[in-house]
Formats: C-alpha cells, sequence, structure tokens
C-alpha cells in the first residue's frame, strides 16, 4: 500500500497523471517541430592536446520550443527514441551537418571532421550504412570527413552491431564509442569492433584532479586505447589543470567548455575555422 510508504495518494495520482500529459504533449509538439523547422544544431570544437589545433566538430540537436523556450536533447532525445522518430529526427541532422561541413570546405576553409551522435533505433536500421552512403553522395562530402560516435549499449548485440559497423567502415566513414566507461564493459568487444575511437565520459574528466579513481580510469582507458591503436578524446574538460592531466596521459583530443560551449554554425565559423 502507498499509504505504508508514507506517499499520500490523493497527490501522487493527480500529479503522475498531469506527468504522463505533460510527457505526451511534449512527444506531440516534437512530430509536429521538424516540418515547423524548430530544430536546429550547435557545434563544438574537438581540439587536438598535442597543438591546441581544431581537428573536428560535435554537432550537437537544439529544439527552441515556441512556448516552453530551448528543451534539452536529455529530455526530448528518449521522446524521440520512443515514438520512433528519432529516424527521421536523426536523419536531418546528419544531412544538415554534412551539408555544413561542406559549404566550410567549399568556402575554402582547412576541412575538419564532423562528428554526429546516432541513436540505438538509427544503429538498428538495416540499410544505414547505404542510406548515409547515399547523403553523403548526394551532399559531395568525402565520408574521412564524417564520424559517427554511437555508445557502448549499442554494441550489446554483437553480432548485428559488428556487422552494422563493418558497412559503415566500408563506406570509409569513422567511429567513435560515446560516454566510454559508462555503459557495460566488455573489453572482448574493444579488441574484435572495428572502431576508431573512444570518448572518455566527461564524468570522469570532472573530477581527474580530485578523485584518485578516476585519475586512474582516465589514464587506464587512454593507456588502454593507445595499446589498441585506437584514437582517444577527453570529453568535459573544463580547466588547465585537467588539460595539463590529459596531456600527461597522451590523450590525443580534448572536447569541453575550457575551449568552448557548443555554439551556433555562425560563431563557429567565426572563432575556429582557419583558411
Ligand atoms: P553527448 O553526446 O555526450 O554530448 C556532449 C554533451 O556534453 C553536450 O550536451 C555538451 O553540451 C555537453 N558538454 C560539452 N562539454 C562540456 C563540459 O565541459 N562540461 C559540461 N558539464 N558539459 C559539457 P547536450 O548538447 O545537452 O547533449 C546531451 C546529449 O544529448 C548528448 O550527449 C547526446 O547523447 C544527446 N544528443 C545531442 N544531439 C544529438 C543528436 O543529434 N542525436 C542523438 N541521437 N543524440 C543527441
Ligand atoms: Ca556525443
Ligand atoms: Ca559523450
Ligand atoms: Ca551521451
Amino acid at each position: 500500500h502507498a499509504k505504508d510508504y508514507g506517499i499520500d495518494v490523493r497527490h501522487f495520482v493527480p500529479s503522475m497523471q498531469r506527468k504522463a500529459k505533460e510527457r505526451l504533449k511534449l512527444e506531440n509538439d516534437l512530430r509536429k517541430a521538424l516540418e515547423r523547422r524548430e530544430f536546429y544544431l550547435e557545434y563544438q570544437p574537438l581540439v587536438s592536446l598535442e597543438n591546441c589545433e581544431i581537428v573536428g566538430m560535435e554537432a550537437l540537436l537544439r529544439w527552441r520550443h515556441p512556448k516552453r523556450g530551448n528543451v534539452s536533447p536529455q529530455e526530448f532525445i528518449p521522446l524521440a527514441e520512443e515514438s520512433g522518430l528519432i529516424v527521421q529526427l536523426g536523419e536531418w541532422v546528419l544531412r544538415t551537418a554534412c551539408k555544413q561541413n561542406k559549404t566550410w570546405q567549399d568556402a575554402g576553409y582547412k576541412p575538419i571532421c564532423v562528428s554526429i551522435n546516432l541513436s540505438m533505433r538509427q544503429f538498428l536500421q538495416p540499410h544505414l550504412a547505404d542510406r548515409i552512403g547515399q547523403i553523403l553522395q548526394e551532399i559531395g562530402l568525402e565520408p574521412k570527413y564524417v564520424e559517427l560516435e554511437i555508445t557502448e549499449s549499442m554494441t550489446f548485440d554483437k553480432e548485428t552491431a559488428f556487422e552494422q559497423l563493418r558497412r559503415l567502415k566500408e563506406l570509409g566513414v569513422f567511429i567513435s564509442i560515446d560516454d566510454f566507461g559508462t555503459g557495460y564493459s566488455s573489453l572482448h568487444y574493444l579488441k574484435s569492433m572495428p572502431i576508431d575511437r573512444l570518448k572518455i565520459d566527461r564524468s570522469f574528466v570532472n573530477e581527474v584532479m580530485s578523485d584518485h579513481n578516476d585519475a586512474a580510469i582516465v589514464s587506464t582507458i587512454t593507456s588502454m586505447a593507445h595499446h589498441l591503436q585506437l584514437k582517444v578524446t577527453a570529453e568535459g574538460v573544463e580547466n588547465e589543470e585537467q588539460l595539463h592531466f590529459l596531456r600527461e596521459q597522451r590523450c590525443h583530443e580534448g572536447q569541453g567548455y575550457y575551449f568552448s560551449k557548443p555554439v551556433p554554425p555562425a560563431d563557429f565559423e567565426k572563432t575556429f575555422l582557419l583558411h
């Protein structure tokens, strides 16, 4: 009985209903948001820790809700995932980010790679690689300027994941494992999966100066990446001390507020692109 736990049922039930209703409303809004052009992308620089050059950018999805203002992707991506809308939305992200990258290359800027987050549903689409190949061809962007970010949980079904990754690699794009260290960990797939990069989750990088365990984890992941000949990026670099630590570990790249928060395309072009 809810009463036994000290929960007031008279309050609990209506508030649950309200939450469910809000959710449904947001999901409906989400469905219309694409044609109403409420989505846009921001870009966050990926920086080489060796020479501090910009080597890439991560595309991050934003939703400007007409009434609620900006809604966090943490809130709407799961909704898009559950409703299946993520497949269409994910394709919009891919197309928009690749077009942007191509536009900047055509304008004469030094080419960089664009990283794009894939969701589980997208990753499980049987013809994903063909579809991405088509889009890249249409846009005229070489696959070597595209990196796809997947998470550890997407490799749960090893056979399916392996086959999908093989097709994507055949296409010529790069693959990174996002939020590395937070998922279920099988070191087995690391050595057998055709991947290029690990992105150390920012929860570890955050406390690297104050927590010995986090420092040990970051240092171990970095050294393992070196041994497996994978590239390694640290997420969530927020200060110079963290940067020093990561450099000492010979971590290849960094991303985080220390360099820049995610910014709109015009700001990214002005601040980070070089001729
Ligand atoms: P993520 O892929 O791990 O992206 C990095 C997140 O960390 C971004 O949050 C970024 O703004 C934030 N971040 C970057 N540097 C720092 C830092 O130094 N400190 C702190 N505290 N945070 C930092 P954002 O943009 O809110 O995105 C949240 C998540 O939403 C992403 O996490 C990703 O999982 C998902 N997401 C965003 N865009 C897309 C998309 O186009 N498709 C899919 N499937 N997921 C997306
Ligand atoms: Ca990511
Ligand atoms: Ca991440
Ligand atoms: Ca994430």
